[in-house]
């Protein structure tokens, strides 16, 4: 029989294999792998029909190196501690990685979402937030949420609503939680930056030549043949940035079934034939493909995992085609598919650092709300003046004039969304390259995962050892 690893050994089992490239003291390792604080709570739901619910849920800050702590909240069935502790860790390292100041955190409620109501929906996560609130894990200083699995900007809004309403330092309360709507302190490109992130990502790996050539694969996006699983936040986004930065979308998988067209699949045609009939299969032109799982199996260049965790196991792993696993969903690989990944010589870029798109996001979202302005507003008008001067200039020395596209792009200033989408680019690709780096330096006895696990551990390190209680 085969014995599952659990998600949260999975998790520390990385975290000490890329440990054994430290030197740092037992101790303090242990320090920074462990969980710091979990709360577990039970509380009744009223139903619309008058029966009552007991909802489980939690919450798991694993770092309070750095506050706030932060990480998603997820509304899933599959939710349990060990899945929230191996979240909540992966948040730690990831913020690690991408130079966010903050240590990891997750929460989970445990419900199929589709068993409930939009009110009875309302109630739970004012209720959640409620008991954060009382057990003082949730706060723009303390404990900050953001989307997950089932969850978006209306359960975010309801969240700063519900703080907002119990919390003594209104000044801030926006800020307790991030992946907010835009008109209630949200901030433009958090909902699409994960998927942009994982864009980035792919496209950085893409371009580098030597590692392409490892792959037998030419270097830049344009061209590759893409298969994403799962079409929610992350999924859609992911494959829509990579289907405008030039790759070819070959196969589409939802929970329902999965399809499959070698020449190409518009995304948008495929989700509006989800909308008008319930489901991505029997789209024209394409193959369906059932079970959905079996998309995974695809040939194809770039596989982006983007639903859930444990989806790429030993099980299916000797079937898997692809060349680059761009890890766009948490822990879609178990750690011995990834060994045989490895020994097969597939690329895989790790969640950890992938995905970190929606957390640089939401810091930027939390900047924004504990100043309370919005990016770009000081500087936008006076750049813009400044530009168009510089542009005047450069006529008036050359004796040529710019079209009109030249100046008007010469002459714009920076707005909200081109601030975050431009912040979010450089952190992706400064990560990636740090990453990359250190597994060169280990002369490639390591994945880009372990790489990227000594690199949070050597920043985590620097901040605890600051402290100076370890050796
Ligand atoms: P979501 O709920 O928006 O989307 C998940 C999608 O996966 C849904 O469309 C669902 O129908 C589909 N799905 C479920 N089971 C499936 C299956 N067996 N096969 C194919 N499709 C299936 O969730 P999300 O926010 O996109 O999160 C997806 C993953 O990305 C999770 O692992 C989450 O932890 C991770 N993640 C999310 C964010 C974020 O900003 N939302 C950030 C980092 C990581």
């Amino acid at each position: 029989m085969i014995r599952r690893i659990s998600f949260w050994d999975q998790v520390k089992r990385t975290f000490n294999r890329a440990a054994e490239f430290t030197s740092y003291d037992p101790d303090l390792l242990k320090q920074i792998r462990e969980c710091n604080s979990v709360y577990h709570v039970n509380f009744p739901l009223r139903r619309d029909d008058g029966t009552i619910d007991v909802i489980g849920a939690w919450r798991v800050e694993h770092s309070h190196h750095k506050l706030p702590t932060k990480g998603g909240i997820r509304f899933s069935m599959t939710v349990n501690q060990d899945e929230v502790m191996a979240l909540a860790a992966l948040m730690t390292y990831k913020c690690a990685i991408v130079d966010v100041p903050h240590g990891g955190a997750k929460g989970g409620i445990r419900i199929s979402r589709p068993r409930y109501s939009d009110a009875e929906l309302e109630r739970i996560t004012r209720r959640y937030t409620y008991e954060l609130v009382r057990k003082d894990f949730i706060g723009p200083g303390v404990d900050v949420p953001a989307p997950d699995f089932g969850t978006g900007p209306r359960e975010m809004a309801w969240i700063a609503d519900t703080y907002g309403a119990l919390a003594q330092d209104k000044l801030y309360s926006l800020a307790c939680v991030t992946g907010k709507p835009v008109g209630q302190g949200g901030i433009r490109g958090r909902v699409e930056a994960t998927g942009r992130g994982i864009f980035f990502g792919v496209r950085e790996a893409c371009t580098v030549g030597e590692d392409m050539n490892g792959l037998g694969l030419s270097p830049g996006l344009e061209g590759k043949t893409v298969v994403v699983q799962g079409l929610g936040n992350v999924g859609y986004h992911a494959a829509k940035f990579l289907q405008e930065g030039g790759a070819v979308l070959v196969g589409l998988a939802e929970y329902e079934g999965a399809i499959h067209n070698p020449k190409g699949l518009d995304l948008e045609q495929v989700v509006a034939h989800r909308r008008k009939t319930g489901s991505i299969l029997d789209f024209p032109g394409a193959e369906n493909i059932i079970p959905s799982s079996r998309a995974l199996e695809l040939p194809c260049d770039i596989l982006v995992p983007a639903a859930l965790e444990n989806q790429i196991t030993r099980e299916n792993v000797p079937r898997i085609q692809a060349k680059i696993i761009a890890e766009g969903a948490n822990g879609p690989t178990t750690v011995d598919a990834e060994e045989t990944l490895t020994s097969m010589g597939t690329l895989v870029i790790p969640d950890v650092y992938l995905n970190a798109g929606g957390v640089t996001v939401s810091y930027f979202e939390w900047l924004k709300n504990l100043s309370h302005v919005r990016f770009g507003r000081m500087e936008k008008r006076f750049d813009e003046d400044i530009h168009k001067g510089l542009a005047t200039a450069l006529e008036r020395m050359t004796g040529q004039r710019l079209s009109p596209k030249e100046a008007a792009h010469l002459a714009s200033g920076p707005g909200e969304e081109s601030l975050v989408n431009s912040g979010l680019e450089e952190t992706m690709m400064t990560a990636y390259h740090e990453i990359r780096e250190t597994r060169n330096r280990l002369d490639r006895r390591v994945d880009l995962r372990t790489a990227a696990f000594i690199n949070a551990i050597n920043k985590l390190a620097v901040t605890y050892e600051s402290l100076g209680i370890w050796p």
